[in-house]
């Protein structure tokens, strides 16, 4: 089955039909949508026949036919086959930039409005992928600051972004722009390069301050960047508790970029809301996981993908890295997994081709999670990493009008994910280019 609108032709197709939906011709009020399936990812709960009415931006009444009252002046959009869903969430994005030759230059080479305007073409892909929100950890200049903006303006398409501005990282960090000579790219706070305490907290104020609405710190060193080992703990625990302390006294969580297993424990313990990647997991990391409710975003399709990606994807440093880190991580994922830590979906898109994000349900089913369980990781338990579980992430009366109809049932074939046909964000129809319609 073919996954459509992901050529860069469909999209030019589709932004017609969008521009044509919000502009010239505004969506009707009210809108009915008459799916044979409909999973109730908060209970599992499959409802045949189902109805779901919105109004402008929100679900107004969902349930079985017969129970739900369709306005005459309802326009109805029918789904014989598929199964609906709530929009997809990915906690883990990077709309502003690509893995593509030459890449580890692009501080040098690409200004923060071009990484704006790559972050708009890769936002629609993401959309019409059938994620309607995302949390993008990571952007040079502001630039998903900017796109998340222009997003909620209608200026572009995409999901709703919650954007980190730049991460954060000491001297020398994978934030931190390393490969240069001294004097090229050398930054400060207001990049997010911070040392010790004091700076740390003012590099959270001042990211906050130009529209950071989730906080990035990297606890450990990384494998896209040009430390000697992926997994050392790079700030210390002082400073992440610093930061976790700041970025919560603003109601602003903290996701922690973690390999290692020392820089693992020590954002767990300094307070950060979600662990990403989570890699080299500890039994001891396992515990404090458990004790202190820290999600874990594990991103594992970017690890996937890597067998796709062109060797002159990365310098040789770091394909050692990946390489090295790429095995040894295996085992250590599933078995935070299996010790029922609480698992949010992730993709790490941008480090791996954007709208390939669907191919994280699969592999946390690969990891251990029972397909509904993955279902549920990109849909409302994302919604409670964000702290957005009152508005997204379930088909219910009151929420963001966010649906997506997949072909298949996504429980008894969990690559069904990966079938999107349908997505309606806030009410507005992005795509309806459903097999056979
Ligand atoms: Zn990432």
């Amino acid at each position: 089955m073919r996954v459509p609108f992901l050529s860069l032709a469909g999209i030019a197709v589709c932004f017609a039909d969008v521009l044509a939906a919000t502009s010239t011709n505004p969506p009707p009020a009210v809108t009915a949508i008459r799916a044979a399936r409909w999973l109730r990812v908060e209970s599992g709960e499959v409802v045949s026949n189902a109805v779901v009415v919105v109004s402008e931006d929100r679900i107004l009444a969902a349930g079985p036919a017969g129970t739900v009252v369709v306005p005459a002046e309802a326009k109805v959009i029918d789904f014989p086959r598929g199964t609906l869903l709530p929009g997809l969430i990915d906690g883990h994005t990077h709309l502003t930039f690509d893995v593509e030759p030459g890449w580890e230059n692009g501080s040098v080479r690409e200004s923060a409005a071009e990484s704006a305007l790559r972050g708009a073409r890769n936002a629609a892909v993401t959309l019409l992928t059938g994620f309607t929100t995302v949390r993008n950890l990571g952007a040079e200049g502001f630039a998903d600051v900017a796109l998340a903006r222009a997003v909620e303006k209608g200026w572009v398409i995409g999901p709703r972004i919650i954007p980190c501005a730049h991460v954060l990282s000491p001297t020398g960090g994978p934030g931190d722009n390393d490969g240069f000579i001294p004097g090229v790219v050398e930054r400060g706070y207001r990049q997010g390069v911070a040392d010790g305490v004091e700076a740390a907290v003012a590099a959270v104020r001042y990211q906050i301050k130009h529209g950071a609405k989730v906080v990035k710190v990297m606890a450990t060193a990384g494998v896209m960047s040009f430390e000697g080992t992926a997994g050392a703990q790079q700030f210390s625990e002082s400073e992440i508790r610093a930061i976790c302390e700041e970025a919560h006294r603003h109601g602003v969580r903290v996701a922690a970029h973690a390999h290692g297993p020392e820089g693992i424990e020590a954002a767990i313990r300094a307070g950060a809301d979600s662990l990403e990647h989570g890699s080299l997991m500890s039994d001891a990391g396992i515990a404090l996981m458990k004790d202190k409710g820290t999600w874990l975003v594990p991103t594992l399709a970017t690890w996937y993908w890597d067998q796709f990606t062109p060797e002159d994807s990365y310098p040789a440093a770091m394909w050692k890295k990946i390489r090295s880190m790429g095995r040894l991580r295996v085992e250590f994922q599933k078995k935070a997994i299996a010790a029922g830590v609480k698992v949010a979906l992730g993709s790490d898109a941008g480090t791996y081709p954007h709208g390939k994000n669907n191919l994280e349900f699969w592999q946390l089913t690969e990891f251990g999670l029972t397909p509904l369980q993955a279902v549920q990781a990109g849909t409302i338990r994302a919604a409670e990493m964000l702290g957005m579980e009152k508005e997204i992430g379930r088909v219910s009366p009151g929420f963001l009008a966010d649906l997506v109809v997949v072909d298949g049932d996504p429980v008894a074939d969990i690559r069904a994910m990966e079938r999107v046909g349908f997505v309606m964000k806030g009410g507005v129809v992005y795509t309806n280019a459903w097999p056979g319609r």
